[in-house]
C-alpha cells in the first residue's frame, strides 16, 4: 500500500512503481534467492544469473538514478519517482538493489562536480560511457573501508577524524600532474570483485588524519590493480564484496574529484546519499517482510481458524504495518531532501564545511530507522510464521538475514548515531 504525504501518487509515479515492482518480482527476487544459495565465487561466475540482472537493469533508461542530483539532472527528473524505484528494488531484493545502486554511484557523484569544474576529460572518458551503457559493462563501487579503518573512515565531524593516528593506509601521492595510488581497501567493498571503476576515498595528507583525504575515480582495468576473493557472509549474499589492492596505480589529475580541502564536504555528501538510499531500500525490505507475514497469516489455520483471526497475531500485524509506514515516509522525505540539497550544497558551499549538515543528520536517521525497522519487522514476521519462518524454502528467513547485515552496512548504526549527534549539536537551530 503506497502512501504519499502530499497526496496520491501521480499517474507517472504509479507507472514507475508498477514497472519497477514487476522487475523486482520477476527478475530481482528470483535471482537473489538463487544467488543466496551459491558460494560467493559462483555468484560472480560468467554464467551467473547476476549478469542477466545487470543486463536487464542497464537495458532500461532509468538505470541512471539521480540520487545525487545535479542542477542539470535533478531539474529534469522526478525525484519522488526515483525514490519509488529504490523502494521497489529493496522490496524485491535489498542485496541486488544495493549492487545496482552502487554500480552507478561513482558516476552520479562525479557528474555535478565534473560539470561545475568544466572537467571535460572526466565527462568524456568516464561519465558519458556509463550513461550510454545499456549492457551492464560499466560497474562502479565505493571503496572507502580499509582492513584497519572501518568506522574511522565515516566519522566526519567526530574528534578522531582529524587526528593524524587515524590516517588511512591507502594513499595517493602526486607525480607531475598525475596521481599514484598504493594500498588496500577492505573485503567489504560492495561490487569490489566485479567493478570496472572505483569511487576511491584514500589519504593524501596523513598529518590531517582521516580528514586529509582525496576522492578519485579510478578505472580498475590495469595490471596494477588486484582483487581478493568474493567474501562469504551471513546476509545479502547476492551482493558481491571483495578487497581491491592498488600497486602504484597511476591516474590523471582530472580523475581527482577533490583533495583535503573538499574531503569532508564530499564525504558528507557521499554518506548522506548512501544513507538516504539505504533508508529507502530497507523501507522496501520492511514492507516485503510485513507482506510475507500478512499473506501467511491469512492462510495458516490453527485453533480452527486462520492465525490472522487470532488477536495476538492481529496485534503483531498492526505493529508491523505501523513501523513500515514510518520507515516509508521518513526515508522518502530524507531522500528527497538530500537529493534536492546535495548538489547545491556541494556546488555552492564548497568553502563552508557545515553546509551539508542538516541533510546528513536526516539521512543518517533515515538509514538507522529503516534498517532497524526492517530488522524488527522481519524478526516479528518469522514469529508469525512459526517454525516455517526458519525453513530455507521461505523468503522471510533471507529477508531477516539481509536486514541484519544492514545494521552494519554503510556504517554501524550506533556509530552513525555519533556522527549524526555531532551534526545536530553543532547545527540544529532552536
Ligand atoms: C553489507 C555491507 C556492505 C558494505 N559495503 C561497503 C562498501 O561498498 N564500501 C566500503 O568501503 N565499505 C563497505 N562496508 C563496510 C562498512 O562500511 C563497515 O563495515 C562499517 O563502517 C564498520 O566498520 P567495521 O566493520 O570495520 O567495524 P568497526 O569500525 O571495527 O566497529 C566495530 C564496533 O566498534 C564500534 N566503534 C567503532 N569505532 C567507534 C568509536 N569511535 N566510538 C564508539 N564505537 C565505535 C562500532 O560501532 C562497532 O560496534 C560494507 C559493510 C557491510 C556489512
Amino acid at each position: 500500500m503506497a502512501f504519499k504525504l502530499e497526496g496520491p501518487e501521480t499517474e507517472e509515479e504509479q507507472q514507475v512503481r508498477q514497472e519497477t515492482h514487476r522487475f523486482a518480482k520477476d527478475v530481482l527476487r528470483p535471482a537473489s534467492l538463487k544467488l543466496d544459495k551459491l558460494d560467493p565465487q559462483s555468484v560472480i561466475a560468467k554464467d551467473s544469473v547476476l549478469w542477466d540482472v545487470f543486463r536487464t537493469w542497464y537495458g532500461q533508461a532509468n538505470h541512471v538514478s539521480t540520487q545525487v542530483a545535479s542542477a542539470d539532472i535533478g531539474a529534469s527528473s522526478n525525484l519522488y519517482a526515483n525514490c519509488i524505484v529504490f523502494e521497489e528494488l529493496g522490496w524485491g531484493a535489498a542485496d541486488l538493489a544495493i549492487s545496482l545502486g552502487v554500480a552507478g554511484f561513482p558516476f552520479e557523484l562525479a557528474t555535478p562536480i565534473a560539470t561545475l569544474m568544466g572537467n571535460q576529460q572526466l565527462l568524456d572518458e568516464i561519465i558519458e560511457p556509463f550513461h550510454k551503457d545499456r549492457e551492464g559493462k560499466i560497474i562502479g563501487c565505493w571503496a572507502i573501508t580499509e582492513p584497519g579503518h572501518g568506522s574511522d573512515t565515516l566519522g566526519v565531524g567526530t574528534d578522531p577524524f582529524y587526528k593524524p593516528e587515524t590516517a588511512g593506509n591507502c594513499r595517493a601521492r602526486q607525480d607531475g600532474s598525475d596521481w599514484i595510488i598504493s594500498g588496500q581497501k577492505s573485503a567489504w567493498v560492495s561490487n569490489g570483485t566485479i567493478a570496472t571503476h572505483a569511487l576511491l576515498f584514500c589519504t593524501i595528507e596523513p598529518t590531517l588524519g582521516m580528514a586529509g583525504g582525496g576522492v578519485f575515480i579510478v578505472p580498475l582495468d590495469g595490471s596494477n590493480v588486484k582483487r581478493g576473493n568474493a567474501l562469504d557472509k551471513l546476509g545479502q549474499r547476492a551482493l558481491n564484496q571483495g578487497e581491491i589492492y592498488f600497486d602504484d596505480v597511476r591516474v590523471p589529475a582530472g580523475f581527482l574529484l577533490g583533495g583535503p580541502e573538499l574531503y569532508p564536504v564530499l564525504l558528507r555528501a557521499t554518506l548522506a546519499s548512501a544513507n538516504s538510499g539505504m533508508g529507502v531500500i530497507f523501507s522496501g525490505l520492511a514492507r516485503a517482510a510485513f507482506e510475507e507475514a500478512l499473506d501467511y497469516s491469512r492462510n495458516r489455520v490453527q485453533g480452527g481458524k486462520t492465525i490472522a483471526d487470532h488477536q495476538m497475531i492481529q496485534g503483531k500485524l498492526f505493529d508491523m504495518f505501523k513501523m513500515v509506514q514510518m520507515a516509508n515516509i521518513y526515508s522518502k522525505q530524507a531522500f528527497l531532501n538530500n537529493a534536492i540539497n546535495a548538489a547545491t550544497d556541494i556546488l555552492n558551499n564548497l568553502a563552508d564545511p557545515t553546509a551539508h549538515l542538516p541533510a546528513l543528520a536526516h539521512c543518517i536517521a533515515s538509514k538507522v530507522t529503516s534498517t532497524q525497522i526492517a530488522y524488527e519487522v522481519s524478526h516479528n514476521s518469522i514469529q508469525v510464521f512459526g517454525g516455517m519462518g526458519l525453513a530455507k524454502e521461505t523468503v522471510i528467513e533471507k529477508l531477516f538475514r539481509d536486514a541484519r547485515a544492514a545494521l552494519i552496512e554503510d556504517g554501524v548504526n550506533e556509530f552513525l548515531g555519533l556522527v549524526g549527534a555531532k551534526q545536530i549539536i553543532e547545527s540544529y537551530k532552536i
